[in-house]
This record gives structure tokens, sequence and C-alpha cells, in this order.
């Protein structure tokens, strides 16, 4: 399938240090951007859906790196159902499990967690809702796994980890559990903070620095924060991924924005929603909290952009995130929302109103162009000028 995105007035390329790209088009085919800045008319006639942008901003699909998954598009802490689909919606186009740490009556033998993580990856692998991409089974480290444990898990493709919910004594029995899975070529996440877990396994900063693992989760609390004095001991005494979540606490997540951009570690920066949970089902999380760290920080939206992005793809060594070429075709159409003050979609976030969608592909498929189910109407509509192809609505993951 052939793709041309024309007349886009803004391209955010999701790289914080060079956010833009010249020129107005982006093409894509069987599945990947095949090229951003222009394409002469014969390539644009050639492609067998066109849109004409009509002077909207495009950017990369979001990439929440924590997502509350278990089976199917169905979260059991919120009994809601269709809510993957929904968050692309609000622009998010990949999710990443937070583990399957909400799938009623989990098992937590070592046989059981092990089947688990290898049955959610391999469901997952096949079934995209609404075109998203999830990455699903991140096993829940528990004391009860051998090293061999993680070799057999690796060999049946699962690849993430999960710290934090475990039947461990203390957060330091972690270290040799992310060490093995590191070993074995997983990217491993940890819980941050307390609430969510007992008292006695909060996880704060000399767990943190002591464990070496891939990627913080919800540094800024899930939803309650570790100790401030604890933020600048892991920005500076570990190179670990300081993800911060719209269910935490607002107040650290700028705190960790504002010492990530100081140290020189904004690439380590991610913006992700911890959601489905308490805080809810949120298929606005992701855009929300880019528009806050955006519009309560000093710094330009699209850095923060990239921060739900670029940023993301980068640490979990992902084909997408990116406008550039040989991406994955995962591309937002996005503008200012109607009756507000501002007329460009950036000049908006930075006030602190949240984006209109008005166009998402995925795999280089495109899933709706026109307004969302879920953003406020645009100032300015998209429009198809050309489609050769038919709907597909299988949810199956036919376009890789
Ligand atoms: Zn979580």
């Amino acid at each position: 399938m052939k793709i041309a995105i024309t007349n886009i007035a803004t391209i955010v390329t999701g790289d914080w240090r060079d956010p833009f790209a010249r020129g107005d088009t982006i093409l894509m085919e069987d599945g990947v951007i095949k090229r951003v800045g222009s394409a002469s008319a014969d390539e644009v006639q050639a492609c067998d859906f066109v849109v004409d942008a009509k002077g909207t901003t495009a950017c990369p699909g979001l990439i929440d790196s924590q997502v509350h998954i278990a089976f199917g598009d169905y979260t059991p802490k919120q009994q809601a159902v269709g809510f993957l689909e929904s968050y692309v919606h609000g622009g998010t186009t990949t999710s990443i499990s937070a583990s399957e740490i909400h799938v009623p009556g989990r098992p937590k033998d070592r046989e059981g967690v092990k089947a688990l993580a290898v049955a959610a990856k391999k469901s997952w692998d096949n079934f995209r809702p609404g075109g998203m991409r999830v990455h699903g089974g991140a096993v829940i480290l528990e004391p009860c796994l051998e090293e061999s444990d993680f070799e057999d898990m690796r060999r049946n493709t699962v690849w993430l980890a999960k710290a934090g919910f475990g039947a461990v004594k203390t957060p330091f029995d972690y270290v040799p559990l992310v060490k093995a899975a590191k070993k074995a070529g997983m990217t491993v996440q940890v819980h941050t903070g307390g609430a969510s877990i007992s008292l006695a396994n909060s996880i704060h900063g000399e767990h943190l620095i002591a464990m070496g693992a891939d990627v913080s989760y919800h540094v800024n609390g899930g939803p309650i924060a570790m100790p401030d004095e604890d933020f600048e001991r892991v920005v500076k005494e570990s190179d670990i991924a300081l993800q911060i979540c719209q269910a935490g606490n607002i107040r650290t997540a700028l705190m960790c924005l504002n010492l990530a951009v100081e140290n020189d570690c904004f690439d380590r920066f991610l913006i992700a929603t911890d959601t489905p949970t308490g805080t809810g089902m949120m298929p606005l999380g992701m855009i929300k909290s880019v528009t806050e760290m955006s519009t309560l920080s000093k710094f330009p939206p699209e850095w923060m952009i990239a921060a739900a992005t670029g940023n993301v793809a980068k640490v979990y060594k992902l084909n997408n995130g990116f406008l550039r070429e040989g991406k994955d075709g995962d591309v937002l159409l996005v503008d200012a929302p109607m009756g507000g003050s501002r007329k460009t979609c950036l000049e908006a976030i930075k006030h602190g109103d949240v984006w209109s969608l008005v166009g998402v592909f995925t795999a280089g498929v495109p899933r709706f162009v026109g307004r969302s189910r879920n953003t406020p109407p645009p100032l300015r509509y998209p429009k198809v000028v050309e489609s050769r192809i038919m709907n597909d609505f299988s949810a199956q993951q036919q376009f890789k």
C-alpha cells in the first residue's frame, strides 16, 4: 500500500535535537515511511491513498510505555472494553505492557509466571486493536525465577520484564533478578514510589540505583512519589530512563523534567500514562501530560512530543517514534482545537490546550481521517483526495 500526505504545515520529527523536518509531504509504502519532505506529482498520483493535510501538523504516533493491558481490548481494572481502540483516538499508536498484573487470579508460581508472559506476548503479536501495536508479555519478576527461565522466555520472544509486584522481602532482592533478565537480553522496567505496593516494598532512589534496571516506571509516583531528594540522586547516579506518568504526582514530574534538562539527560525523559488503573481509563492521558509538561515548563512542546515518541523508541529500541525514512508508518495529523485562542497545534499545546486529532496512520495504514472520537473539533480538516483501498476493521496484524 502506498500513501501520500501532502500540504502539511509543520512536520514534528520526534527528535528533540532536530525537532522539525523541512517540506510538506510524507510518503509511506509497505508499512514504513519512504520519504519526509517532498514528492513529485507523479509519485503522489501513484499512491493508493492521498490525503491533503490542509495545513495541519504531522507528528509521530505517541508511544505509551506504561499501559495496564491484560488480554484483548478489555481492562479488568475498570471493567471497560475497547479502551485501546479509544486510546488510538487520543493519538496513542503504540502501547508497552506494564506486565499483565491485572489478569484476574494471575499465577505467581514459577511455571505460571512464565506461561502468562509467553501467552501475552504471543497473543498481542497477532492483535492490533484500532490499529494500535501492543508490546505485551512483560514478565513479572518473582524470586522463584531462575536464570534459565529468563533464557527460556527470551527464546519464546518475551523481551520485557517488570520489577515491583513480586513476593520479595525488600526491593534489594530484585538486584539479581534484574541482572538475570538483562543478561538474557530483556528490557527491565521497575515500579517507583509507594502506594500501589506495600509500604515495606516502596521503591526509592537507593533501590533504583542498586538495581540498574532500564526504565524507572512512574518516577514521579504511581501514584505516590518517592522523597524529593531522591530525584537528584537517580538523575546523577544512574542512567535509568525517567518515565513520568499522567497518573502520578504532577509537581515531581515537573521537577524531574527540570532536573533532566539541567543535567543534560533529556534523552532519558519519557512521558507515559500508567493507565487504565485506579486513575481511570484515559484516552487523552498521553496528550494531557505532553500539554501539561509544555505549558507548565519553559521548554518547547516539540520536546515534550519527543518525550512521548522518539525518546521512548530509543530507550526501547523500537522502529517507530520518528518521522524519518525507514521508520514504521505511524503518523498523526493534529491541529489547534476550534474555539481556542491559538492558531496552530504547537501554540495551543504551549498555551495549555490539548490538540485536535484529525488523522491516524499506523504501520502505513490509514485508521481514520477526520475528527477523532475523543478530541475537540479542529480549526482545519484534512481531506481524502484519493482512495483505492478497502477498509479493514478486523484488528488482525496483517501489516507489521
Ligand atoms: Zn502502573
